[in-house]
């Protein structure tokens, strides 16, 4: 499992992913943010030598701690997926429920096909994209993956196991 994509994307996608979860107590089994959870987060951080009332307590910044266990040590929990350790998951997860899924060979073809004529004779039409294609399919294939990679260290496009998606859901 990998995902690339620019640092400011990546930062919206961490944060809508923890915005989508909430945190996990895996030795509880339990989802951890209930009150008691806050209260329990406040009285931690206190003895740590921190003082911060319920009020001015952040789950994002000051953490959560499951008040049965007293771990801080928590999971996330993505509803209708499951549990698991890090953010990560979640974030692909996002990735291929939420944004579009590039169709690569259309797209490649489109911008070969406007990029150069095609080249008629008599009354046969060959279209660029299909020249490449068929008669150096090597330099097909890198020059589609060079094209989607360039997209993504742009930040138009990120790359999610494989595949390219088009970052709708944290568009800014
Ligand atoms: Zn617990």
């Amino acid at each position: 499992m990998s995902f690339q994509m620019t640092e400011e994307l990546e930062d919206q996608f961490r944060a809508l992913a923890y915005d989508h979860t909430e945190p996990f107590c895996y030795s509880c089994y339990r989802i951890v943010g209930n009150e008691h959870d806050k209260v329990y987060a406040v009285a931690a951080q206190s003895i740590e030598g921190n003082s911060y009332s319920l009020e001015t307590w952040d789950a994002e910044t000051h953490g959560y701690f499951c008040h049965k266990c007293g771990s801080d040590d928590l999971m996330r929990h993505l509803e209708g997926v499951g549990v698991e350790w890090g953010i990560e998951w979640v974030i692909e997860s996002l990735i291929e429920s939420e944004c579009g899924l590039v169709d690569e060979e259309a797209a490649y073809d489109e911008l070969l096909d406007e990029l150069y004529p095609p080249y008629e004779i008599g009354y046969s039409k060959f279209f660029a994209s299909d020249i490449l294609k068929e008669n150096d399919p090597i330099c097909y294939r890198i020059g589609k993956q060079e094209h989607f990679d360039d997209r993504v260290h742009e930040g138009i496009l990120i790359e999610c196991n494989g595949s390219y998606y088009t970052p709708d859901c944290v568009a800014a």
